[in-house]
Protein backbone atom coordinates (compact mmCIF):
# COMPACT_ATOMS: atom_id res chain seq x y z
CA UNK A 1 0.00 0.00 0.00
CA UNK A 2 1.20 3.80 -0.56
CA UNK A 3 0.48 6.72 1.10
CA UNK A 4 -0.79 8.95 -1.43
CA UNK A 5 -1.33 12.92 -0.45
CA UNK A 6 -3.92 14.80 -2.26
CA UNK A 7 -4.51 17.98 -1.80
CA UNK A 8 -8.02 19.45 -2.76
CA UNK A 9 -9.65 23.10 -3.79
CA UNK A 10 -12.79 25.20 -4.57
CA UNK A 11 -13.44 28.36 -5.24
CA UNK A 12 -16.61 28.16 -6.93
CA UNK A 13 -20.90 27.62 -5.58
CA UNK A 14 -21.35 25.44 -2.49
CA UNK A 15 -17.14 25.03 -1.79
CA UNK A 16 -17.97 22.75 1.32
CA UNK A 17 -20.43 20.43 -0.50
CA UNK A 18 -17.72 19.87 -3.52
CA UNK A 19 -14.80 19.30 -1.39
CA UNK A 20 -17.54 16.75 0.46
CA UNK A 21 -18.39 15.33 -2.72
CA UNK A 22 -14.90 14.88 -3.77
CA UNK A 23 -13.83 13.05 -1.03
CA UNK A 24 -16.59 11.03 -1.48
CA UNK A 25 -15.78 9.80 -4.73
CA UNK A 26 -12.25 9.61 -4.06
CA UNK A 27 -13.26 7.20 -1.10
CA UNK A 28 -15.62 5.05 -4.13
CA UNK A 29 -13.30 4.94 -6.66
CA UNK A 30 -9.66 5.01 -5.25
CA UNK A 31 -9.49 4.09 -1.67
CA UNK A 32 -10.46 4.72 1.75
CA UNK A 33 -9.84 7.47 2.91
CA UNK A 34 -7.24 7.27 6.00
CA UNK A 35 -6.97 11.26 7.06
CA UNK A 36 -8.33 14.69 6.82
CA UNK A 37 -6.84 17.80 7.37
CA UNK A 38 -8.67 20.63 9.05
CA UNK A 39 -10.55 23.13 6.11
CA UNK A 40 -8.75 26.15 5.11
CA UNK A 41 -10.01 28.86 3.51
CA UNK A 42 -7.39 30.99 1.74
CA UNK A 43 -6.72 33.99 -0.33
CA UNK A 44 -6.76 32.85 -4.35
CA UNK A 45 -2.86 31.75 -5.52
CA UNK A 46 -1.75 33.83 -9.38
CA UNK A 47 -5.05 35.86 -9.42
CA UNK A 48 -6.18 37.38 -6.23
CA UNK A 49 -8.96 38.96 -7.37
CA UNK A 50 -10.63 35.77 -7.90
CA UNK A 51 -13.22 34.52 -4.49
CA UNK A 52 -11.12 32.41 -1.99
CA UNK A 53 -10.59 28.89 -2.27
CA UNK A 54 -11.23 26.32 0.55
CA UNK A 55 -8.69 23.99 0.86
CA UNK A 56 -8.09 20.43 2.31
CA UNK A 57 -5.49 17.76 2.30
CA UNK A 58 -6.25 13.98 2.48
CA UNK A 59 -4.52 10.96 2.74
CA UNK A 60 -5.47 7.77 1.44
CA UNK A 61 -3.34 3.99 1.07
CA UNK A 62 -3.97 2.51 -2.18
CA UNK A 63 -2.82 -0.18 -4.19
CA UNK A 64 -3.24 2.07 -7.90
CA UNK A 65 -0.48 3.30 -9.73
CA UNK A 66 0.24 6.88 -9.86
CA UNK A 67 -1.15 7.29 -13.22
CA UNK A 68 -4.19 5.58 -12.35
CA UNK A 69 -4.95 7.68 -9.43
CA UNK A 70 -4.18 11.14 -11.61
CA UNK A 71 -7.08 9.02 -14.25
CA UNK A 72 -9.22 8.78 -11.57
CA UNK A 73 -8.94 12.04 -9.77
CA UNK A 74 -9.20 14.10 -13.39
CA UNK A 75 -12.77 11.85 -14.25
CA UNK A 76 -13.94 13.24 -10.66
CA UNK A 77 -13.15 17.16 -11.64
CA UNK A 78 -14.97 16.61 -14.44
CA UNK A 79 -17.62 14.86 -12.89
CA UNK A 80 -17.76 17.70 -10.30
CA UNK A 81 -18.29 20.11 -12.77
CA UNK A 82 -14.58 21.50 -13.21
CA UNK A 83 -14.63 23.48 -16.38
CA UNK A 84 -10.92 24.22 -17.79
CA UNK A 85 -10.91 27.37 -18.92
CA UNK A 86 -8.14 29.65 -17.81
CA UNK A 87 -4.88 28.89 -16.08
CA UNK A 88 -5.73 29.78 -12.49
CA UNK A 89 -9.26 30.34 -13.30
CA UNK A 90 -11.95 29.61 -10.47
CA UNK A 91 -13.05 26.11 -9.93
CA UNK A 92 -15.83 24.00 -8.37
CA UNK A 93 -13.36 21.26 -7.99
CA UNK A 94 -9.12 20.96 -8.26
CA UNK A 95 -7.69 17.82 -7.33
CA UNK A 96 -3.59 17.72 -7.32
CA UNK A 97 -1.26 14.42 -6.04
CA UNK A 98 1.28 16.12 -3.93
CA UNK A 99 3.00 12.97 -2.63
CA UNK A 100 2.95 9.14 -4.21
CA UNK A 101 4.85 7.45 -1.36
CA UNK A 102 8.60 8.54 -1.73
CA UNK A 103 8.47 8.17 -5.34
CA UNK A 104 9.97 11.12 -7.91
CA UNK A 105 8.27 10.78 -11.14
CA UNK A 106 8.46 13.17 -13.71
CA UNK A 107 6.18 11.73 -16.67
CA UNK A 108 5.09 14.19 -19.24
CA UNK A 109 1.39 14.64 -17.81
CA UNK A 110 2.58 13.85 -13.99
CA UNK A 111 5.21 15.45 -12.02
CA UNK A 112 5.28 14.16 -7.88
CA UNK A 113 5.67 15.58 -5.77
CA UNK A 114 3.92 18.91 -6.87
CA UNK A 115 6.43 21.21 -7.77
CA UNK A 116 4.90 23.99 -6.24
CA UNK A 117 3.87 21.99 -2.54
CA UNK A 118 6.60 23.76 -1.05
CA UNK A 119 6.06 27.53 -1.90
CA UNK A 120 2.48 27.30 -1.11
CA UNK A 121 1.23 27.99 2.32
CA UNK A 122 -2.67 26.79 1.33
CA UNK A 123 -0.90 23.35 0.88
CA UNK A 124 1.87 23.43 3.98
CA UNK A 125 -0.60 24.51 6.23
CA UNK A 126 -3.30 21.86 5.86
CA UNK A 127 -0.52 18.90 5.28
CA UNK A 128 1.20 20.16 8.28
CA UNK A 129 -1.35 19.14 10.50
CA UNK A 130 -1.56 15.84 9.54
CA UNK A 131 1.83 15.13 8.69
CA UNK A 132 4.20 17.31 10.22
CA UNK A 133 7.26 14.85 10.06
CA UNK A 134 6.59 13.52 6.44
CA UNK A 135 9.84 14.35 4.67
CA UNK A 136 10.06 15.71 1.08
CA UNK A 137 12.38 12.95 -1.11
CA UNK A 138 13.56 15.65 -3.11
CA UNK A 139 13.74 18.51 -1.09
CA UNK A 140 15.22 16.28 2.11
CA UNK A 141 13.17 18.56 4.52
CA UNK A 142 9.89 17.76 7.04
CA UNK A 143 6.79 19.29 6.29
CA UNK A 144 7.43 21.25 9.17
CA UNK A 145 10.62 22.60 8.19
CA UNK A 146 9.29 23.92 4.53
CA UNK A 147 6.66 25.68 6.39
CA UNK A 148 8.74 27.14 8.86
CA UNK A 149 10.94 28.50 5.69
CA UNK A 150 8.03 29.45 3.27
CA UNK A 151 7.59 32.97 1.32
CA UNK A 152 3.95 33.35 0.85
CA UNK A 153 2.23 36.10 2.50
CA UNK A 154 -1.57 35.18 1.07
CA UNK A 155 -3.99 34.43 4.47
CA UNK A 156 -4.47 31.22 5.50
CA UNK A 157 -6.55 30.59 7.64
CA UNK A 158 -8.70 27.30 9.38
CA UNK A 159 -12.25 27.21 9.51
P1 LIG B 1 -4.44 21.89 -12.81
O1 LIG B 1 -5.81 21.31 -12.73
O2 LIG B 1 -4.39 23.26 -13.36
O3 LIG B 1 -3.76 21.72 -11.47
O4 LIG B 1 -3.63 20.98 -13.85
C1 LIG B 1 -3.97 19.64 -13.98
C2 LIG B 1 -3.00 18.94 -14.90
O5 LIG B 1 -1.71 18.97 -14.32
C3 LIG B 1 -3.39 17.48 -15.05
O6 LIG B 1 -4.02 17.30 -16.29
C4 LIG B 1 -2.11 16.70 -14.92
O7 LIG B 1 -1.75 16.04 -16.13
C5 LIG B 1 -1.07 17.73 -14.59
N1 LIG B 1 -0.28 17.37 -13.40
C6 LIG B 1 1.07 17.30 -13.33
N2 LIG B 1 1.47 16.96 -12.10
C7 LIG B 1 0.33 16.81 -11.34
C8 LIG B 1 0.10 16.44 -9.98
N3 LIG B 1 1.11 16.18 -9.13
N4 LIG B 1 -1.19 16.37 -9.56
C9 LIG B 1 -2.20 16.66 -10.40
N5 LIG B 1 -2.07 17.01 -11.69
C10 LIG B 1 -0.80 17.07 -12.16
Amino acid sequence: MINVFLLLGSNLGNRNLFLHRAISRIGQEIAPIKQTSPVYETQSWGKTDLPDYLNQVILLQTVLSAQKVLEKILAIEIELGRKREEKWGSRTIDIDILFYGDEIIKDVNLTVPHPQLHNRRFTLEPLGMIAPNLVHPVLNKTILELKNNLNDDLTVKKV
